[in-house]
């Protein structure tokens, strides 16, 4: 007999595990079917503005948060997501290698790093421009480096890099960087870090590996010495899956919800940073989750109707 969830999350984020620690202290049966295991938070060293830890690493906050869901039984499956589709009585979810039936889905599949807009960023992805400070800052250890962003993920990539490169520069197109004050503190104590405004990246330049970063300042062109280059200029919803699915996303690709993570489908609901909600952060992901499963649980409890059997 084909095993049927009450909530299917897709993502495992800070955002689908808070949905699914939720549903299942909700006692729903709930399968969370993500990759990389606990998002975009796991790959951050410090976190200092998550209520209840003045300070905790983004790894062992997302390892507290998938433990607090598997207490509740949820089931994990570590697996990309290729599709869902309607089918009767709820969703069929599918991955590579399976397919999973739930009543309801929660997506919360975050977003994806927005890749640099310049010449041959893509050639030198890997080798010299990278997305994740923490995965690859060591890289570029006693060496020349430059963080592109003016948002508190530059100022937190920055201060990652600037404890292995001897010289980091952060490459703001606007005046300043809009990081946290804390953050924005460390960055202007830190003598190894130099911000530079109003610059537009427009090209990587090197050979097998990358020597400078070109850019556009006050309408001249500039070159800067460089070993490696971080990227840190935000995300872009992943909500592929939604569109395929007939889910309403706003102009920006976002997934379109109301206060109660509810989107346009009777039966799917969203949370994080794959949503419409604006501030992205994994308290604001984690809160909107539980929000979403509650919705889920009222959904299953007032709403469902079971109209026909399935064929199997
Ligand atoms: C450098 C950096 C530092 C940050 N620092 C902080 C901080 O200090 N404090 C803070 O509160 N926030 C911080 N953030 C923001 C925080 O990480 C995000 O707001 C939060 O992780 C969003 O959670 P989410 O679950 O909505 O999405 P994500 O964390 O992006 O998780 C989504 C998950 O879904 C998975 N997924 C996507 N598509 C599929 C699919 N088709 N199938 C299966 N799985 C899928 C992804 O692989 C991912 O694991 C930081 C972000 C960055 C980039």
């Amino acid at each position: 007999m084909v095993c049927v969830y009450d909530v299917c999350v897709v993502g495992a984020g800070p955002a689908g595990l808070g949905a699914g620690m939720y549903a299942g202290r909700l006692n729903l049966r709930t399968l969370i079917v993500g990759e990389d295991a606990g998002g975009l938070i796991a790959t951050t060293t410090l976190v200092e503005n998550y209520p209840g830890f003045v300070s905790i690493s983004g790894t062992e906050l997302a390892g507290r948060l998938l433990e607090h869901a598997r207490h509740y039984g949820v089931e994990l499956v570590e697996e990309r997501v290729e599709e869902i589709r309607k089918v009767c009585n709820g969703f069929e979810v599918a991955t590579g290698s399976g397919r999973y039936q739930a009543k309801s889905v929660i997506l919360a599949t975050g977003t994806a790093h927005r890749k640099l807009p310049a010449k041959n960023a893509d050639r030198f992805e890997g080798r010299g421009v990278y997305y994740c400070a923490l995965c690859d800052a060591p890289l570029l250890r006693d060496r020349r480096a430059a963080v592109v962003g003016g948002g508190d993920g530059a100022a937190k990539e920055a201060l990652l890099v600037a404890e292995y490169a001897q010289k980091v520069y952060i490459l703001c197109r606007d005046e300043g960087l809009h990081a946290e004050p804390p953050n924005l503190r460390k960055v202007e104590e830190n003598p190894r870090i130099e911000i530079i405004n109003h610059t537009n990246v427009v090209e990587i330049a090197g050979d097998d590996v990358v020597r400078e970063v070109v850019m556009e300042r006050h309408g001249r062109t500039e070159r800067l010495e460089v070993d490696g280059v971080f990227v840190a200029i935000g995300g872009v919803p992943r909500s592929e899956l939604a569109v395929k699915l007939g889910v309403e996303v706003n102009e920006k690709g976002e997934v379109v919800t109301d206060k109660k993570g509810r989107t346009s489908m009777p039966g799917v609901f969203a949370a994080g940073d794959v949503t419409s909600g604006g501030f992205r952060q994994a308290i604001i992901s984690v809160a909107e989750g539980v929000s979403a499963a509650y919705s889920a649980y009222r959904y299953l409890t007032s709403e469902y109707v079971e109209t026909r059997r399935c064929e199997p």
